[in-house]
């Protein structure tokens, strides 16, 4: 018998390579406050005496009972395995009794799902709730990761731009004229990550009630709960309007309130049907959240709120240098924030000027030239949805922020 050769295979239809990332995730701007960190990290690992504004984080220690706990879940195996993809039970538990104990929102354990940080409570909630096309409606200046998660899922980001002669908080009238027949969502964020910005109870109220007569949902990001100054008499959106609550979505963690950024745990606080959707979503894409940090978490909402209490009179102290500071410099604006650790100052009057001999536009130019001049880190507007201002964040020492400060003081006469 003849050997006769294998037939090949069928060749395929013949078709460009395309090896390109796809436009979806290609689309995606780097987070614009985690470069201004890494490149003001980079500076000083070589040397240089830069003073980092950019920081989104407490500058303070996990607290030590928070640590404890951590340590002794890693000796224990059974933290070594999976735990159910939505969170400990222990810990969902204490999720909804921590929000009664600091808001008094009624809320139960099965309403909870424990996710690796704010921000994929963040991009879960909005790939839970929107189809291609839904627009939501998302207050100006606004923390950069809002626009690109709601994009992920196919949403539209419509923004609605509150500048400081309204405190940068959005007017219920803005919000109707940005109303559409694809509005599904309404983001909502007191206080607020640029701007400091605290909506009083009534501004809330008002604005759960625009939310409630359209039928929209409302995701509110309830991350800088705890760091309210002044006694500023605010609230939890489903506590002043309790017709919302099974359109309310709340995310929340805990890395601005027990200085716990790198633990990575969030969560979200939904009705039943959005939180069950987006526990079979995280069971595909993260299954759970590290078991020693969901200890940690549960330690950290299961204790009191002393460490909290404590790095806010420190950021009230700073708060208060760095604002009357920045106003003493010539074509600067800083309204006093309520909340949060940033400060939100107008630069308008800078731009469109020489400095030093360089014609300076924008606020993303006057970010680089103080970077260069007076080696101090900030985050332009630009990254916020609204040029011609700048975020510091107070949340560094008082030595650093009096003499970074003062460097600007000093570029910009002050
Ligand atoms: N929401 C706001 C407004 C924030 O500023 C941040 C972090 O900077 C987060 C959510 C997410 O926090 P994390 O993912 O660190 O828990």
């Amino acid at each position: 018998m003849s050997a006769t050769a294998p037939s090949s295979p069928p060749s395929p239809p013949s078709r460009p390579r395309d090896r390109r990332v796809s436009q979806r995730i290609g689309s995606i701007a780097e987070s614009a406050t985690l470069k201004v960190d890494a490149k003001a990290k980079a500076l000083k690992a070589e040397g240089r005496p830069v003073i980092g504004f950019g920081a989104g984080e407490p500058d303070f220690p996990t607290p030590a009972y928070v640590v404890d706990a951590a340590v002794e879940a890693c000796r224990d195996p059974k933290n070594h395995r999976y735990t159910p993809a939505g969170g400990l039970p222990a810990l969902k538990q204490a999720i909804a009794d921590k929000t009664l104990r600091d808001s008094g929102y009624r809320v139960e354990a099965s309403q909870v799902v424990v996710t690796d940080g704010g921000k994929q409570a963040i991009y879960e909630a909005f790939a839970t709730m929107l189809d291609p096309g839904d627009e939501v409606i998302v207050p100006a200046p606004y923390w950069t990761t809002y626009p690109e998660a709601i994009k992920l899922a196919g949403g539209v980001p419509v923004e609605v731009l509150a500048d400081e002669t309204q405190d940068y908080k959005v007017t219920v009238d803005q919000l109707e004229s940005a109303r559409t027949d694809r509005t599904k969502v309404l983001l909502f964020n007191s206080p607020s990550n640029p701007t400091g910005a605290v909506y009083s109870a009534d501004e809330i109220r008002a604005i759960g009630q625009w939310v409630e007569e359209n039928g929209l949902w409302v995701m509110t990001d309830e991350i800088y709960e705890h760091l309210v100054y002044d006694d500023f008499e605010t609230g939890s959106l489903p506590v002043l309007c309790p017709a919302l609550a099974d359109h309310t979505v709340i995310v929340n963690g805990v890395a601005k309130t027990y200085a716990m950024t790198g633990w990575r745990v969030g969560w979200i606080i939904g009705p039943a049907d959005l939180v069950k959707a987006a526990t079979n979503l995280q069971s595909h894409a993260t299954s759970n959240v590290s078991n020693v940090a969901q200890v940690a978490a549960l330690a950290a909402v299961s204790g009191s709120l002393e460490a909290v209490e404590e790095m806010k009179v420190a950021f009230d102290r700073r708060r208060r240098t760095i604002v009357s500071m920045l106003n003493e410099i010539d074509g600067v604006t800083c309204p006093e924030p309520k909340g949060a650790f940033y400060a939100y100052p107008s630069v308008a009057g800078l731009l469109g000027k020489e400095h030093d001999g360089r014609h300076i536009d924008s606020s993303a130019d006057l970010a680089e030239y103080i970077l260069e001049k007076a080696e101090v880190a900030v985050v332009p507007g630009e990254a916020f949805g609204s040029p011609g201002y700048l975020r510091l964040s107070y949340a560094l020492g008082d030595d650093d922020l009096a003499e970074g400060v003062g460097r600007l003081q000093k570029l910009f006469g002050g």
